[in-house]
């Protein structure tokens, strides 16, 4: 397989959104399965726009995935700098190239006048083309005034690896702006440059660019190089599927997950199911695994579903899948008030316990507070259940009674905890929904809790007796 070069070109202008972490891991996945490079160029030329902590956003958030770049601004390759602000004189050459060729030229006029062309041609109900305004004689370009592409306007009909053959006539190609009076270049021509001086094979990005393909593929002959393959990316869409994903759909960027709480391993695997299946009904992939089955040709053209749920559920797999003194390290920063003084051979105890029942690493807390201090009574609870408030105190107080005397003749394993309970069953009436959300609560005073038997055995009997017992004894 020949190795493949792409490129991750995000512009510093803002925290990285999941549309575009989702770009930057195909483009991984793709260069890594050839044996080939990921490259991260920051796209700074937009200086009005330009945020000075986005880009250690950006590369703080693709190294927590592991989706780890050869080349970069802080990675020095054999075809930096990768800033575009450290390679204007570079533009500058491409651009005199141009010009001296006739294929770009000074733009004379001013930003108001161009608005004045762009009211004819409204008023004339036409589509407004700067190129019918070409200067007769424009002036020498001195860097100082923005420099226009002279384009070959033509039909073009060109391949594209995800939407397949796609064409627009020469109406979608004009005169655009390379270089701007700032001494800047564009995206348009500045994207172009560096990919083929970066050598990159394959470009990867969004619907949004379609459009001005054909601009492309005209400054691709004026400037006589190849052109890289393009994959277009399908859009994301909100949880509902019906619309573009956005802020309001509660879509964080990376390292707000990995500080609610989800793994860097559950992000890559949700990532790369968005647009991307191997044909087959697997939900599970690890990086690996993916680098090896990615492909191109099973990214679907129309947009791929953001679908939180699924993201929470993967979550709780991969926390599953680690080992407890994985889970211990991954857990540091997120135990409680109490948790966290513990010793810890009682935190890997808990762990052990609470591991099945984490969906994010933030439930740690509630999991597992009341494993390490005693919790705070709080009837409440049993009066807002469902179930238990189907019966009296006085009931519940009974049923409290009976299971204390039960586990005091106990044995402390969870088998015999576990029997005890079945047992409990029949002495109590009760139905399992019932006394078993009793106990609960009266054990742990949370919401959640790991199974019962597990949790009393890792409280110990006396302990377990001793909160049973102050239930009991509180009379509302
Ligand atoms: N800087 C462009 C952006 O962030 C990059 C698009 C591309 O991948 O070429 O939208």
């Amino acid at each position: 397989m020949k190795q493949i070069r792409t490129r991750f070109a995000p512009s510093p202008t803002g925290f990285l959104h999941v549309g575009s972490i989702h770009t930057a891991l195909f483009d991984y996945l793709l260069a890594k399965q050839s044996g080939g490079q990921f490259i991260l160029r920051s796209e700074d030329t937009d200086r009005a726009r330009f945020v000075d902590a986005a880009e250690n956003h950006i590369m703080d958030s693709l190294k927590a995935l592991e989706i780890n770049y050869d080349e970069g601004p802080d990675k020095a390759g054999p075809y930096g700098p990768y800033r575009q602000s450290e390679r204007l004189k570079l533009y500058k050459v491409w651009a005199e190239k141009l010009v001296k060729s006739g294929r770009a030229y000074a733009d004379p006029y001013t930003p108001e006048q161009v608005q004045e062309f762009r009211k004819q041609a409204e008023n004339e109900q036409k589509p407004f083309l700067f190129r019918n305004h070409r200067p007769a004689k424009p002036p020498t370009w001195d860097g100082t005034q923005p420099l226009r592409f002279k384009s070959e306007p033509k039909k073009y009909t060109w391949q594209d690896a995800v939407m397949g053959q796609l064409s627009a006539g020469a109406e979608a190609i004009d005169d655009f702006i390379i270089m701007k009076s700032d001494g800047y270049p564009t995206y348009n021509f500045a994207h172009i440059v560096d990919d083929f001086e970066m050598k990159i094979t394959h470009v990867l990005r969004g619907q949004e660019f379609i459009a001005s393909t054909p601009n492309y593929l005209n400054l691709y002959e004026a400037l006589e190089i190849d052109r890289p393959i393009f994959a277009t990316m399908p859009p994301i869409l909100a949880p509902a599927g019906n619309r573009k994903l956005s802020k309001r759909d509660g879509a964080q960027d990376v390292l707000e997950y990995l500080r609610d709480g989800y793994l860097p391993e559950a992000l890559v695997n949700f990532l790369a199911k968005i647009g991307w299946n191997d044909g087959t009904e697997q939900e599970i992939y690890a990086m690996d695994e993916l680098i090896k089955k990615f492909s191109l040709e099973r990214i679907p053209r129309a947009g791929a579903r953001f679908d939180d749920k699924k993201l929470l559920w993967l979550n709780g797999q991969w926390i599953k899948k680690l080992s407890v003194a994985e889970l211990a390290k991954r857990c540091q920063d997120f135990w409680g008030e109490v948790g966290k003084e513990a010793k810890e051979a009682e935190q890997l105890e808990v762990l052990a316990v609470v591991q099945d029942r984490l969906k994010t690493l933030k439930d740690l807390p509630a999991l597992s507070e009341y494993f390490f201090a005693t919790p705070t009574l709080d009837l409440k609870m049993l009066e807002n259940d469902k179930q238990l408030k189907k019966i009296s105190r006085t009931e519940q107080v009974e049923m409290l009674e009976k299971t204390i005397a039960k586990l005091e003749t106990t044995d402390w394993e969870i088998a015999k905890i576990q029997s005890s309970l079945n047992e409990l069953l029949e002495i109590t009436d009760s139905k399992p929904m019932i006394l078993f959300s009793l106990i609960r609560y009266c054990l742990t005073w949370a919401a959640f809790s790991p199974a019962l038997p597990e949790t009393m055995a890792l409280l110990g009997k006396n302990q377990t007796i001793s909160r049973l017992k102050t239930a009991a004894s509180f009379r509302a």
